[in-house]
C-alpha cells in the first residue's frame, strides 16, 4: 500500500461513492477510470481475478493472488507489486468502503500505451481494484438449480491460449455465454476440441455418480478454480471420492448430480443439461450438503479484514 493510498483511506467520508483502488489511490469510483489507449481495453491484454469476502475475511486471497501472479506471469507480465503489496490493496480497498462481504474484481492490465499490439508501448500496468456486491444468478437457480446447454463455441485450445491464464481475453467464454442465452440456457458447458467437457463460461463442473466426484482436469480446458479446490478439498470429509478425468456429456446425461463452482456463483445445482433432467431433476442431496460445507467453510476461512 503506498503513503497516498493510506491518507487517502483515512481521509474517507462516511457513505458516499464507492472508492476504488487505481494505481496505488483510492479514488471516487466517478474518477476510476482507464485510458482509451490502455492495452487491456484495446487488446484484451491483461490478467484478473473474482475474489469474495464473507464475513469479514477474504476467502483464499492468497489462492487468487498465486493465480494472478501465474497468469501474470505467463504472459510476461510485470505487475510492478509484490504478492505482499497487491494483499494489502485488496484489504485497504474493503476497509476504505467499509465492505465485510463483497466481491472483489481485481484486475492489471498491460498498461498505456501506443497504438499497436508491442506490449513493449507500454512501460507501466495499470491496477485497479473493486470492491462490490455481486448476484450472479437469483436466488431460485440455488433452491430449484440451473439449466444449462452444451455449446458449439469449443474452449480456447491450450496450444492458442491457455484457458488457465486468467487474462482479458473472455470472447471465448461470451461467445458461448450468447449461444446458452440464444438457445434458452443461463449457462454453457464448453466442451474442449477434443469433445471432452472443459468447464461452464464463467464456472467449474462436476458431476456425481454415486460417491465419486469428478471434475475435468485442467488439461481439458478447465481454469484451475478456487472454489472448485474447495470443494475438492471439502469433498472426503462428507464421504466423497474425488478424481479429475476427461468425460463427455454422455457422463453428465447419466450423471445422478450435477453442480458448478466459481467465486460468483459459488456451488450450484444443475437440474436440465440439454433439455434432458439431471438425476431425479431436482437439486441433488450430496450438492446440497457441499453448499453447506461450503458455505460454513466461507464464515471461518480466510484472511481478516
Ligand atoms: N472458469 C472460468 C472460465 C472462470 O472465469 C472462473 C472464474 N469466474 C471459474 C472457472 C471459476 O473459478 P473460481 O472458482 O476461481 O472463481
Amino acid at each position: 500500500m503506498t503513503e497516498t493510498a493510506q491518507k487517502k483511506v483515512s481521509t474517507l467520508p462516511g457513505g458516499g461513492s464507492l472508492r476504488i483502488y487505481m494505481n496505488g489511490a483510492l479514488v471516487p469510483k466517478e474518477q476510476a477510470v482507464v485510458s482509451v489507449f490502455d492495452h487491456g481495453l484495446l487488446y484484451g491484454d491483461g490478467v484478473f481475478e473474482g475474489i469474495r469476502a464473507y464475513n469479514g475475511r477474504v476467502f483464499r486471497l492468497k489462492e487468487h493472488l498465486d493465480r494472478l501472479y501465474r497468469s501474470a506471469r505467463a504472459i510476461v507480465l510485470d505487475i510492478g507489486m509484490t504478492p505482499a503489496e497487491m494483499a494489502g490493496a485488496v484489504l485497504e480497498t474493503l476497509r476504505a468502503n467499509g465492505l465485510r462481504d463483497a466481491y472483489i474484481r481485481l484486475v492489471v492490465t498491460r498498461g498505456v500505451g501506443d497504438l499497436g499490439l508491442d506490449p513493449k508501448k507500454c512501460p507501466q500496468p495499470t491496477v485497479f481494484i473493486i470492491a462490490d456486491k455481486i448476484a450472479l444468478y437469483p436466488k431460485e437457480c440455488y433452491t430449484q438449480g440451473l439449466e444449462v446447454n452444451t455449446v458449439s463455441t469449443r474452449r480456447n485450445s491450450s496450444q492458442a491460449l491457455n484457458p488457465n491464464i486468467k487474462s482479458l481475453n473472455y470472447l471465448n467464454n461470451i461467445l458461448a455465454k450468447i449461444e446458452a442465452g440464444l438457445s434458452g440456457a443461463r449457462e454453457a458447458i464448453m466442451l474442449s476440441l477434443e469433445g471432452y467437457v472443459a468447464e461452464c463460461t464463467g464456472d467449474n463442473l462436476f458431476y456425481l455418480k454415486g460417491n465419486r466426484l469428478v471434475t475435468p482436469p485442467p488439461s481439458a480446458g478447465a481454469l484451475e478454480g478456487i472454489t472448485r479446490g474447495a470443494v475438492l478439498d471439502l469433498a472426503p470429509a462428507l464421504g466423497l471420492m474425488t478424481e479429475e478425468k476427461l468425460f463427455t456429456p454422455f457422463e453428465l446425461y447419466t450423471a445422478d448430480e450435477v453442480f458448478l463452482t466459481g467465486t460468483a456463483a459459488e456451488v450450484i445445482p444443475v437440474v436440465k443439461i440439454d433439455a434432458r433432467s439431471i438425476g431425479d431433476g431436482k437439486p441433488g442431496a450430496q450438492t446440497r450438503r457441499l453448499i453447506t460445507a461450503f458455505h460454513t467453510l466461507t464464515q471461518r476461512d480466510g484472511v481478516e479484514i
